[in-house]
């Protein structure tokens, strides 16, 4: 895609970065890093990711995203969950505003039909089927 179309897809989801930079701004305040990588902004540890690794797991979580921006609770965590987290950048690019309804809404219907929300969630299930054909490919041309 063009110079354009990239613009494009900055604005798109750009409510959701604003609102990204602000909570990663924040963390940075009490201590987080924030880089740079691959045309995302990424902001992980501080005082906040350290309290947030504290909850227990069905209340905490190891990275999340907003936009162009994941956070994470520290530099593992970010380097592990880094290409699920791709995967919601690009679902942000593609639904921009309506993607945090959409992904409520999805969360929601499974939910009504009994299934676990955030596993089922539609968007979800991309993210995993990404990394585990990521890891399928990985694991192949390692065997040759
Ligand atoms: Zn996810």
């Amino acid at each position: 895609m063009g110079k354009s179309g990239r613009l494009l897809r900055y604005l798109w989801a750009g409510p959701y970065t604003v609102l990204g930079l602000l909570l990663g701004g924040c963390a940075v305040l009490f201590g987080a890093r924030m880089q740079r990588h691959d045309g995302v902004v990424e902001v992980s540890g501080g005082l906040i990711g350290r309290t947030l690794a504290k909850l227990p797991p069905t209340l905490g979580f190891a990275a999340m995203t907003l936009g162009h921006v994941i956070l994470a609770i520290d530099r593992s965590a970010l380097a592990q969950l880094r290409l699920h987290e791709h995967v919601h950048v690009r679902q942000y690019e593609r639904w921009g505003p309506f993607f945090l309804p959409a992904y409520l809404l999805s969360s929601l219907l499974q939910l009504l039909r009994g299934r676990h929300p955030y596993r089922e969630n539609h968007f979800e299930r991309q993210a995993y089927a990404v990394v585990a054909e990521h890891r399928r490919l990985v694991r192949d041309s390692i065997r040759g």
